[in-house]
């Protein structure tokens, strides 16, 4: 439940051949840490050319944050993606309501993020493959530390 198909250090390494390989031809897509810094305005760097790549090898992207609307809504105007905020990660909503806009079967779509807990265990539960990417910067704080030092743990057990 844990684990992801992939662990990658950045979303550029996701690339269009790699998902073929995996049967992958639709992405679920996180914003905060996988493609920006939490709450930053900016994308980050790479992330524009990575999303045409991916868009012109005809795979389609649905970017689903448990961030507000109004926090994931510029940033997917920049990318021109579909979005939904407020995804409650890990539990199902959110991914039904992206699976619509994908219209794919769940074996063909992935789910890319930071987070083991929200984008991983989410992805598993329904079925669909997941790969998960180093943070673009450590958050900071006590609930970040704590969560960030368990997600460690888990992958050290599946090295
Ligand atoms: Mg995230």
């Amino acid at each position: 439940m844990f684990k992801p198909n992939l662990y990658l250090d950045s979303i550029s390494q996701v690339t269009p051949e790699l998902l073929k390989e995996i049967g992958v031809c639709a992405i679920i897509l996180d914003v905060d840490n996988t493609i920006r810094q939490n709450n930053k305005k900016e994308i980050g760097f790479g992330v524009l050319k990575w999303v045409e790549l991916i868009k012109n090898a005809g795979i389609s992207i649905v970017i689903l944050s448990n961030n507000f609307n109004k926090s994931v809504e510029p940033i997917a105007k920049i990318l021109n993606l579909p979005y939904y905020g407020l995804g409650f990660k890990p539990f199902p909503f959110g991914f039904k309501k992206a699976v619509k806009k994908l219209k794919v079967s769940d074996k063909k779509i992935a789910v890319i993020g930071d987070q083991i807990f929200t984008d991983i265990v989410g992805g598993n539960l329904q079925g669909f493959k997941t790969i998960l990417i180093k943070p673009i910067k450590e958050e900071k704080g006590l609930f970040w530390r704590i969560r960030r030092k368990l997600e460690k743990k888990i992958l050290n057990k599946f090295k």
